[in-house]
């Protein structure tokens, strides 16, 4: 068998998309262009959503739409601590200040009894739900909350494409909600990002500040009668416009999206199955009729009836030449977050909990199934071995 190293992530590129980046290196127009916009219109389509805006990452996206909403210094804007960095810092960016909302056992989505109350107590312009690893939150409740509190729902759908709610397409229910395609992510674009929006009144605040706050972009400048030297600064925007050569890729992962979903589907399921009777807690799916993207397979082990630790299984699967991560060291406990704001680690018991049982398994559509074997025959193996 295959002992190679398996990483924890893989890209999926194909020869459309080689072809595509070739043909655009070719045609000499490599910045915003003709493909970003294509890329744009296949993607609010395939959401289903009005506006896609095509950004050089999720973080600027969520920069964006946090600046377009009005976000601003002393603002207060309410996420989970169970994320990657980004979702926070953009709060950051604006002078405004995150208040974390611990998350749910079951999902790590946010823990709806306790945004429920922290809304009471607090006053938030705004609110960051991520679906993590995929699965949605509960959309009916943040609605529902943020409605009646008058709060904007911006969604960090970093791990969301594609994902459905009671049906419906993630980036259709909130105000704004902000894609990935780093690397690691579902698609990807190498470093992209994608706002998308029902909302015309934050489309033409978004344009201008994606690209230094210039009230016409480049593309529209070289095709408008207007004199294509003219344009006008109305703001201090940020360079976060996305390049016809990223978006070349994108147009092709795009089209593959539903097909890397099944694929990453099926791995989930095998692993499901092969983990029965193991002291390990597998995904918890909450609406199994709902499309989950799966751009994550998070694994607890049940640490009181193993041996050893979770870095210590880490190692072991490292051995075994099988890369793994941990999604997410809780933000609370990074000491930035930790020390501008006092954080203890039981300040969000269950983040902290989660923390120090998860391990995320490798989940991605290049992995044969040879692959996937190895990985199961690993745990398995591992979590024999060190069991009491
Ligand atoms: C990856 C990730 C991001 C950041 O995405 P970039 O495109 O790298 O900026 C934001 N939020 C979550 C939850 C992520 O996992």
């Amino acid at each position: 068998m295959n002992n190679s190293f398996l990483p924890f992530a893989l890209p999926e590129i194909g020869p459309e998309e080689t072809a595509e980046v070739v043909n655009t290196l070719e045609t000499g127009w490599l910045t915003t262009g003709p493909k970003t916009k294509n890329f744009e219109e296949n993607f609010s389509n395939f959401i289903g959503a009005k506006h896609a805006l095509a950004v050089n990452s999720a973080t600027a996206g969520l920069h964006l739409a946090l600046e377009a909403i009005g976000i601003k210094e002393g603002d207060k804007v309410i996420t989970t601590p169970y994320t990657f960095t980004t979702t926070a810092e953009v709060i950051r960016y604006l002078g405004a200040d995150p208040i974390f909302v611990d998350i749910d056992a079951k999902t790590f989505n946010l823990d709806m009894e306790k945004l429920k109350s922290q809304c009471n107590s607090d006053f938030a312009k705004a609110i960051i739900p991520v679906h993590f690893a995929g699965q949605a939150c509960d959309m009916d409740k943040i609605l529902s909350i943020s409605k009646q509190k008058n709060m904007n729902v911006i969604e960090d759908a970093a791990h969301a494409l594609p994902t459905t709610y009671k049906g419906k397409m993630i980036g259709k229910m909130g105000d704004l909600t902000v894609y990935s395609f780093y690397v690691t992510k579902t698609i990807t674009t190498g470093e992209g990002g994608m706002v998308v929006t029902n909302n015309d009144k934050y489309v033409d605040r978004i344009k201008t500040m994606r690209l230094h706050g210039i009230s016409r972009d480049v593309f529209d400048r070289y095709r408008s009668s207007k004199p294509s030297w003219y344009y006008e600064v109305v703001a201090p925007g940020y360079k976060y416009n996305m390049t016809d050569i990223a978006a070349s890729i994108g147009i092709h992962q795009l089209k593959k999206a539903n097909l890397f979903q099944e694929r990453r589907k099926s791995i989930a399921e095998k692993y499901t199955e092969a983990f029965d009777g193991l002291p390990i807690v597998t995904p918890y799916v909450a609406r199994p009729d709902d499309i989950h993207s799966w751009h994550l397979y998070v694994i607890q082990l049940e640490l009181d009836d193993l041996t050893i630790t979770r870095d210590r299984f880490i190692e072991l699967m490292a051995d075994k030449n099988i890369g793994t991560s941990v999604h997410f060291i809780p933000l609370h406990i990074q000491p930035y977050w930790r020390d501008r704001y006092g954080f203890k680690p039981e300040d969000f018991p269950v983040a902290f909990e989660v923390y120090q049982r998860a391990v995320s398994l490798p989940i991605y559509p290049k992995m044969t199934g040879q692959d996937v074997e190895r990985v199961v025959d690993a745990v398995t193996t591992i979590l024999e071995k060190y069991s009491k």
